[in-house]
């Protein structure tokens, strides 16, 4: 039998701070559900979910894997995320697939920066979340601490299921509260065997309360539990457990584990809590999907029964081809089954269904609603798109993509790097939507953009790596956006002969600034009067705006915070083409945008530095001359939050130079926040001042 029953089945990732131990916690889940049999250890680089090259030279992990495994009767696809900010849009695409996570922290270093950000991305996409306070062995490990820094710092009410047997080094196992027992970890078969004892006599005042204060939680989400709490009848631990996995998957409240993951202590109980407090596919709300032909949406529960709708949440080649991670929302897939793309309008062709494993893939003949599976043969698909019926086309809503922020200029190093460069960029865009390529028009260079140097770097690595491009490249660059600085119009006639053939087009438009974030926004005024054959015609005229403003008008860079309003489109003379009317488009919108006056806008991230106290005053005025806008500053214990927004162009190098202010003790986290002007200086790099 390999189809789960969709009530045994548990999606989940494990999304943290880097370093917090998701690696060595991945690794034990499949070697005590038998998925590996030998464990490797992320400091000799041989954990086995992080199997690309370079994040074993890294000791961290990027690209999202999913992996099947077995605990009890339950099957858990575990989708291992990446904790670096860099690769945030992994986190937000692998979070669409799952329906619950384990977020894990250290003991010693409790809730980082970054773990506010996953925990953020959790939140908006309705993730229920258990957590593990991992590392108790570490000297320093402070669970309280910790418990205390989920609820102030990112609002979440905690329920502690577990105290801790035994401190730091002497920490042999946990006192599970519910079931009232202690729980150690044989050393001797790398914690494979669970002892259970009574719980010592000296602990037992400590448990009870600790059990009473978990009580008083579950009976916030049952009456029963309520009641029983109130007049002190003792509860079957099966009747908490319902009211706790109630309150879990309503995002109310967020178990918690303890553990070590490095001695083997405190995972089995981890495995156990996930399939009893996470959801199943089927205690989650229905999708909404929107038909692609009249924009009408429906809503699906997660049935086999229903029209398929699947979320390919990953694409990436193997072996030249695409392999594509599917999450089923509803309906079912078989081998062999022909498919549209929501997303494309394309029509498709599964060849063969996959369940994967850590080392091996398992041939299916029938994937359900709720499962998560690997399809090849699907030709024309990216990360984000939706699979469907052929007819009736559905699409899901898309994921947040965003706007890539720094670009690298790639030379091949010799002829065959030449030849092989451009299909392994394709190759590596099918991975990754937020990684692009262009080529610059003045100087023909090949440029990547991203979302940060490292993934970049990373990117650049892959080439030689795993494609065997050896390229040489330029120094990271920030991406920037045009705007206008004042409304324009402006009427654009087209007419050229070429082939015997006259083109002619005749366009007015309306442009005008935006506030910052407005966006792009093209408007056919009064459509109606337009003299148009046909929407295509107008979807074709769209087109055309839309690339005209993407090449920019003055600094080449593509044009936001603008209405760009089509305000006539003359044809008196009866001899309008299609050809000449994108043409005019084309043209008039960057002459347009040429007598509005170049606006340049750049990239502000937003930050958030994590420092002792003493270092606070230097690290301010670091960026202050970044001109950097703090906008708070949190007092946590001894350390201190800084929370500003600074130009990325400002940016580079920080963690070196922060590095040194702090003398290695400041960290920092940095996501994109949103474009707005460049400085004057920069303005006339460009020759806009
Ligand atoms: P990730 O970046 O979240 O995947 O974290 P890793 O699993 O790579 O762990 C980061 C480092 O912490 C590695 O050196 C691990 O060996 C170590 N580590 C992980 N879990 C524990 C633990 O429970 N105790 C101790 N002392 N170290 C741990």
């Amino acid at each position: 039998m390999n189809q789960p029953r969709p009530d045994t089945l548990r999606n989940i990732g494990i999304i943290s701070h880097i370093d917090a131990g998701k690696t060595t916690v991945s690794e034990r889940i499949l070697f005590y559900t038998d998925e590996i049999h030998r464990m490797g250890e992320v400091h000799d680089g041989q954990a086995t979910m992080d199997w690309m090259e370079q994040e074993q030279q890294r000791g961290i992990t990027i690209t999202a894997t999913c992996t099947c495994c077995r605990w009890q009767d339950h099957w858990i696809n575990l989708i291992d995320t990446p904790g670096h900010i860099d690769f945030t849009i992994e986190v937000e695409r692998s979070l669409r697939a799952l329906d619950g996570a384990v977020t894990i922290f250290s003991a010693v270093e409790g809730v980082q920066p970054q773990s506010e950000s996953v925990w953020r991305q959790a939140a908006h996409y309705q993730v229920p979340r258990l957590c593990l306070i991992n590392k108790m062995d570490r000297v320093g490990a402070d669970y309280r601490q910790v418990l205390d820094q989920i609820k102030s710092r990112l609002g979440g009410r905690p329920a502690l299921l577990q105290i801790p047997c035994g401190e730091e080094g002497a920490f042999t196992g946990v006192i599970d509260l519910l079931d009232d027992e202690l729980l150690t970890f044989a050393g001797d078969d790398q914690g494979r065997q669970v002892h259970r004892h009574p719980v010592p006599a000296e602990r037992q005042d400590e448990a009870k309360k600790a059990r009473d204060a978990l009580i008083e939680i579950a009976a916030d989400f049952d009456e029963e539990v309520l009641a029983a709490f109130l007049e002190g009848r003792p509860l079957p631990a099966a009747k908490v457990r319902t009211a706790l996995r109630r309150g879990t998957i309503a995002g109310a409240i967020f178990p918690v584990l303890l553990g070590s993951a490095l001695r083997n202590k405190g995972i089995q109980p981890l495995l156990d809590a996930v399939c009893a407090y996470l959801p199943s596919p089927l205690d989650l709300p229905p999708v909404v999907a929107t038909l692609v032909a009249d924009g009408t949406t429906i809503s699906l529960p997660s049935s086999a029964d229903g029209p398929l709708a699947a979320l390919a949440f990953k694409v990436v080649a193997d072996d030249g081809r695409k392999l594509t991670y599917l999450r089923l929302y509803s309906g079912q897939l078989r081998p062999g089954d022909a498919v549209g793309n929501g997303s494309t309008g394309a029509q498709e062709k599964v060849a063969r269904l996959f369940r994967m494993h850590a080392h091996k893939r398992e041939r299916l003949d029938l994937a359900e609603a709720g499962d998560i599976v690997a399809a090849t043969g699907i030709k024309d698909i990216l990360t984000g798109d939706c699979l469907c019926p052929p007819v009736n086309l559905l699409q899901l809503a898309g994921l947040q993509i965003p706007a890539p922020v720094i670009s690298l200029a790639v030379e091949p190093k010799d002829i065959a790097a030449r030849e092989k460069l451009l299909p392994a960029l394709e190759k590596l865009q099918w991975e990754d939507p937020t990684f692009r390529v262009h080529e610059d028009a003045e100087t023909g260079q090949t440029l990547l953009s991203g979302m940060g140097e490292l993934h970049l770097e990373v990117l650049v690595q892959r080439l030689t790596s795993d494609f065997g491009v050896d390229v040489s490249t330029g120094r990271p660059q920030v991406v920037f956006r045009e705007s206008l600085r004042k409304a324009v119009t402006h009427r654009e006639i087209f007419e050229r002969e070429a082939d015997g053939k006259v083109q002619f087009g005749d366009i007015e438009f309306c442009l005008t600034p935006l506030p910052r974030g407005g966006g792009l926004q093209l408007i056919m005024a009064g459509a109606d009067g337009l003299p148009l054959p046909g929407t295509d015609w107008e979807q074709g005229l769209m087109t055309s705006l839309e690339q005209a403003s993407q090449g920019g008008a003055c600094a080449g860079f593509p044009m936001i915070d603008l209405e760009v309003r089509v305000t006539a489109i003359r044809d008196e003379s009866g001899r309008m083409t299609e050809t000449g009317l994108r043409a005019a488009a084309q043209k008039g919108l960057i002459e347009a945008a040429r007598k509005g006056g170049g606006v340049l806008l750049e990239p502000v991230m937003q930050i958030e530095i994590t420092l002792p106290v003493e270092y606070s005053g230097k690290v301010l005025g670091g960026l202050q001359q970044k001109r950097g806008r703090v906008e708070k500053v949190q007092a946590v214990g001894e350390l201190e939050t800084i929370h500003a927004q600074v130009p990325l162009s400002e940016m580079f190098g920080y963690m070196t130079e922060l590095r040194s202010a702090t003398r290695g003790r400041g960290s920092f986290s940095m996501e994109f926040s949103h474009f707005d002007d460049a400085p004057a200086e920069t303005l006339k790099r460009f020759g806009l001042g």
